[in-house]
């Protein structure tokens, strides 16, 4: 069943970029699906208007049945992690995980419970007292993925998370999100320009260009059966 529904969506920003082209897509309960597309595709800006920080200027976002198209991202069921951490480096760990529950009002044992859960689901057991800027990238981005993870989202948005670390710790990560998603069986839309990042993790992909999907499929099938010159190319491509 589609638990995200994107119909015929575009994004034609002041001055006339259309960053996105009458794009429509649908995600299933507990899929994760990347989009995979060089730089300045629509990736970001698609994401951004399933997350509501940016507004369609044409069609219709869906989510479980419920027309979301013009509601606040606060009012969503969606959490996003951006590329660069956006955390709060003058608070510490538990604060800045916790800032979205106090924000809901919850009782603070029952905080303290969410927060210490998913610390540990990300590797940093421990870590609450710590402030961001004693953290390395790697720790500030698990740090930030606990903050959407705390919300429980009907569906998590991932820009790119992990595109500032290393190779090594990209794949690390990578794997341990994707255990995170499989055993939380959390919708996820995940934002790479990697597509050994896509392969690996994807249960979709959905290759785009110029605003437009080129191609959606399961990995092994965009891997073997690229639709077009594009898709063979950019898929062929390592980086
Ligand atoms: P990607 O994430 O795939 O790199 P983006 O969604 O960031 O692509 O950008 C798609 C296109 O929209 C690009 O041409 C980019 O320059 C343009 N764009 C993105 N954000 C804005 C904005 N706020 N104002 C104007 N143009 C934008
Ligand atoms: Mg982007």
């Amino acid at each position: 069943m589609a638990v995200l529904k994107i119909e015929n969506v575009s994004k034609i920003f002041q001055g006339g970029t259309t960053a996105v082209d009458d794009l429509s897509l649908e995600v299933s309960d507990g899929e994760l699906v990347c989009l995979l597309g060089p730089s300045g595709s629509g990736k970001s800006t698609l994401l951004r208007m399933v997350g509501g920080f940016e507004r369609p200027t044409q069609g219709k976002i869906f989510i479980d049945e419920a027309d979301i198209t013009d509601q606040w991202p606060e009012r969503r069921p969606t959490a996003m992690v951006f590329q660069s951490h956006a955390l709060w480096s003058h608070m510490n760990v538990f604060k800045n995980v916790a800032f979205g529950l106090r924000l809901r009002g919850l009782p603070a044992a029952e905080i303290r419970q969410n927060v210490e859960g998913v610390l540990e689901m990300v590797g940093l057991a421990g870590y609450g007292k710590r402030m961001i800027h004693q953290l390395s990238g790697g720790q500030q981005q698990r740090v930030a993925l606990a903050r959407s993870l705390v919300l429980e989202p009907k569906i998590l948005l991932l820009d790119e998370p992990f595109a500032s670390l290393d190779q090594h710790l990209r794949e690390r990560l990578r794997e341990e999100v994707r255990d995170i998603q499989q055993r939380l069986k959390i919708t996820t839309l995940f934002v790479t320009h990697g597509q050994d990042e896509a392969l690996s993790m994807a249960d979709r992909i959905v290759v785009m260009r110029d605003g437009r999907t080129e191609q959606i499929g399961r990995p092994d099938a965009v891997y073997r059966k690229p639709l077009t010159p594009f898709v063979a190319g950019f898929i062929g491509t390592m980086n």
